[in-house]
C-alpha cells in the first residue's frame, strides 16, 4: 500500500506563502506581481486552462492583464504584442497558452518572450540554461513534480529515475532536473524495448506519456515513488472521468508513494506558474 502525495494540499501550501509574499512585496517594495496570458483564438480548452490560471492569480493578489486575440492574427501582429509586453516594466511574466492555431509559428513566438519573463520555462536560453545548470525559470510541471518528489524523498541522490515520455515540455526537463538532483535517469519514449522492465528499475518513475493508465501496476519496484503526470478524459461507466498515464489502484498496491490523478500533478503546475511570476517579478526588481 501506498502513500497519497497529495499535490493540491502541497500546491494550496504553497499558494498560502505566495499570499503572504506577494503582501510583502506590495506593502515594502510597491511591487505588484503581474503576469499577462495571451490566449489567440477561441479554444475551449484553452479557455478553461487560462481562466483557472487567472482565477489562481486573484487569489494570491497576483494581476493579471488578459489578451485574447482573434484566431486570424498574424504572426507579425502577434509578435508585436511579446514585444510590446516584454517592454512593459509592470509586467513581469508572459504566458503564451499553447497551442497556437496552425498558421502560427510556436517556437518563433516562445523564443521571442524575454527569458527573464518567460514564467512557463519554455524558452531556448531557459532550456539551456536548465540542461548546463545555470539560474533560470523552470517549467512548472517539471518544477511541481520535483517539489513533490523533495519534499517526500529528501535527498534524491543516486536513486535510479525513469521517466516515460521524452516532450519539451515534460520528459526532457524533468530528465534534467533528476539528474541535477543526481539521480541515475533513464528516458524512455515510444521506441524503447522492454519497457516494463526499464521502468521495474526504477526508485523514481515518472509517466508523461498522454496514455491512459498505461503504466501497469506489476511495472512498479515494490516501494517506488511514482509521479502521474498525465492527464485524460476518458469516458467509463456513461461518465466523463479524468484519469493519470498510471493504472492507479493497481500500481497503489506496489509503490511506496504515488500521485493521484485528478488532485497531483495538475494543481502543482499551477502553483508553480505562480511561484515562477513571483520569481520573475522580484528578480526584475533585485530582491532576494
Ligand atoms: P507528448 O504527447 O508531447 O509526449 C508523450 C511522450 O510519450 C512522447 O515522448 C512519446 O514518445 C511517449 N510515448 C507515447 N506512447 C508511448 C508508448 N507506447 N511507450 C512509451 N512512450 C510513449 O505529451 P506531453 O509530454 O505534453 O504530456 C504527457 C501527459 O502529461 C499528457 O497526458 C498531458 O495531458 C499531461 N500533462 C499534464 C500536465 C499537468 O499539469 N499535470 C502538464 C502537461 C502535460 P515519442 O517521443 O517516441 O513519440
Amino acid at each position: 500500500m501506498a502513500i497519497r502525495l497529495d499535490g493540491k494540499a502541497f500546491a494550496d501550501g504553497l499558494c498560502e506563502k505566495l499570499i503572504t509574499e506577494v503582501e510583502g512585496l506590495k506593502a515594502a517594495h510597491g511591487l505588484r506581481p503581474c503576469i499577462a496570458v495571451v490566449l489567440v483564438g477561441e479554444d475551449p480548452a484553452s479557455q478553461v486552462y487560462v481562466r483557472n490560471k487567472v482565477k489562481r492569480c486573484e487569489q494570491l493578489g497576483i494581476d493579471s492583464i488578459e489578451h485574447r486575440p482573434a484566431d486570424n492574427i498574424t504572426q507579425a501582429e502577434l509578435m508585436a504584442l511579446i514585444d510590446e509586453l516584454n517592454g512593459n516594466d509592470d509586467v513581469h511574466g508572459i504566458l503564451v497558452q499553447l497551442p497556437l492555431p496552425e498558421h502560427l509559428d510556436e517556437d518563433q513566438v516562445i523564443n521571442a518572450i524575454q527569458p527573464e519573463k518567460d514564467v512557463d520555462g519554455f524558452n531556448l536560453l531557459n532550456v539551456g540554461r536548465l540542461s548546463v545548470g545555470q539560474k533560470g525559470l523552470l517549467p512548472c510541471t517539471p518544477l511541481g513534480s520535483m517539489m513533490l518528489l523533495k519534499d517526500h524523498l529528501g535527498d534524491l541522490s543516486g536513486l535510479n529515475a525513469v521517466v516515460v515520455g521524452r516532450s519539451n515540455i515534460v520528459g526532457k526537463p524533468m530528465a534534467q532536473l533528476l539528474l541535477r538532483e543526481n539521480c541515475t535517469v533513464t528516458i524512455a519514449h515510444s521506441k524503447t524495448k522492454n519497457l516494463a522492465d526499464v521502468c521495474r528499475s526504477a526508485d523514481i518513475l515518472v509517466a508523461a506519456v498522454g496514455r491512459p493508465r498505461f503504466v501497469q501496476g506489476d511495472w512498479i519496484k515494490p516501494g517506488a515513488t511514482v509521479i502521474d503526470v498525465g492527464i485524460n478524459r476518458i469516458e467509463e461507466d456513461g461518465k466523463n472521468r479524468l484519469v493519470g498515464d498510471v493504472d492507479y489502484d493497481a500500481a497503489f498496491e506496489h509503490a511506496g508513494a504515488i500521485t493521484p490523478v485528478p488532485g497531483g500533478i495538475g494543481p502543482m503546475t499551477i502553483a508553480c506558474l505562480m511561484y515562477n511570476t513571483v520569481a520573475a517579478a522580484k528578480a526584475a526588481n533585485k530582491i532576494e
